[in-house]
C-alpha cells in the first residue's frame, strides 16, 4: 500500500517541529484524517487512464483510488 502524500509531507513538518518521530506523526494523521485519492496520491501525480482521476502516487506509481479497476494499481 502507497503511503498518503498529504500526510506523509505534514507529518514531516509536525515531527521536525515537535520532536516526535515523522512514522508515529504519519499513522496519528492517516487515522484522524480521511484523505481523498488525489491527496493521497501527491500533488505530482499523474492521471490515471482507467479511472481517469489524478490518483497515480508520484512514488509508488500506484492508483490511489479504492474504487479503480486498476486494482493492483501497476501501471501497464
Ligand atoms: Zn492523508
Ligand atoms: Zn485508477
Amino acid at each position: 500500500m502507497s503511503s498518503c502524500e498529504k500526510c506523509w509531507s505534514d507529518s514531516y513538518r509536525i515531527a521536525r517541529s515537535s520532536g516526535k518521530a515523522q512514522a508515529e506523526v504519519y499513522s496519528e494523521l492517516v487515522k484522524a484524517r480521511k484523505c481523498t485519492p488525489e491527496e493521497q496520491a501527491g500533488e505530482d501525480s499523474e492521471v490515471c487512464d482507467i479511472c481517469n482521476r489524478k490518483t497515480i502516487h508520484r512514488v509508488t506509481g500506484q492508483c490511489m483510488n479504492p474504487e479503480c479497476k486498476n486494482c493492483n494499481g501497476e501501471i501497464k
